[in-house]
């Protein structure tokens, strides 16, 4: 007879630590129904899946701009302590800190080390690393007190057996985030605004009403830094290039309410581009417009707005 066990629990959150069998018992492995849809709809999601007709492009996953964005907002709302994180150059391996995650995972606190790849995103890349450890049967599930807790323990390693990856997962937090991110939400505008307006410095201020003739105007965001005021208009163009006619109209809209308060209105526009003839317009006028290219340097910390509004 085996010898029984200590029983151990996590230091962090008190929670029963559990042993990983990875030789799945029985063969083929019994997933709930739920969990086998998560992880498929999971991996429509990897990178390079060109074999597969069906497979998602998913712009914002795979732009390189937006992936500091993309890595942190799905590890915040997969609620994984950053602590738990550890990302590692594309040629280094997990050679001396993976054995207590490779026996053994805490029920509750997810835990991801991955190697990162130089041409994907950080997203991409531990999409690849599940797909990785599903392909070569490394690895298996813990079932939590809801499904949303089920947590995937998975392991991806080179051909030589060099460790790249060791996760414990919760993945119907991490495709909810997914989700987020993919879908047509107009919220996912306003946050990476907001949040590559923060990285430049600006403040983002409360929602505020302003009042002009019995007119109301509300903004999607107001940024303010070095004592001026910025008020965000998110528009969405279905054109390549923003139409000249419609920001002539929206300069004349917002004339009077941007002088009575002081502000500049700024029109945000992410999926289209200014022609260089726009551009001249706009010079030294009382509106902003950022096209999809001012969008990137706001993103990559360059403050555009500050640029323009300065008439460089
Ligand atoms: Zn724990």
């Amino acid at each position: 007879m085996d010898k029984p066990t200590k029983i151990q629990y996590c230091e962090k959150c008190g929670t029963k630590i559990e042993k990983i069998e990875i030789t799945h018992k029985p063969k083929p492995i019994k997933i709930s129904t739920y969990m086998k849809d998560v992880i498929s709809k999971l991996l429509w999601y990897t990178p390079n899946n060109k074999h597969s007709k069906q497979s998602y492009t998913e712009p914002i996953l795979e732009d390189k701009l937006y992936e500091d964005f993309c890595f942190d907002y799905i590890l915040n709302n997969m609620e994984v302590d950053p602590q738990n994180v550890t990302l590692i150059k594309h040629n280094k391996f997990f050679d001396n800190i993976e054995t207590p995650y490779r026996e053994s995972a805490c029920r509750k606190c997810q835990v991801i080390f991955f190697q990162t790849d130089n041409d994907q995103t950080k997203t991409e890349t531990l999409i690849r690393h599940i797909r990785n450890s599903v392909s070569h049967g490394y690895f298996n599930i813990i079932y939590g007190d809801t499904e949303k807790e089920d947590m995937f323990v998975g392991f991806d390693e080179t051909p030589s057996g060099k460790c790249t990856a060791i996760l414990h997962i919760q993945p119907v937090k991490l495709l909810n985030a997914i989700d987020f991110l993919t879908g047509e939400y107009p919220q996912l505008q306003e946050m990476l605004t907001a949040h590559a307006l923060k990285k430049c410095g600006y403040k983002i201020g409360r929602e505020e009403k302003f009042f002009d003739n019995n007119s109301c105007y509300e903004f999607d965001i107001i940024a303010e830094k070095n004592g001026k005021t910025y008020c965000f208009e998110i528009k969405d163009y279905k054109s390549k290039y923003i139409p000249q006619i419609t920001i002539t109209s929206q300069m004349l809209y917002y004339k009077n309410v941007s002088s009575q308060y002081n502000f500049t209105p700024v029109l945000l526009c992410d999926k289209s581009l200014l022609t260089e003839q726009t551009k001249q317009l706009l010079k030294g006028k009382n509106i902003i417009v950022l096209d999809r290219n001012c969008i990137s340097n706001l993103l990559s910390g360059i403050d555009v707005l500050e640029n323009i509004s300065q008439g460089n």
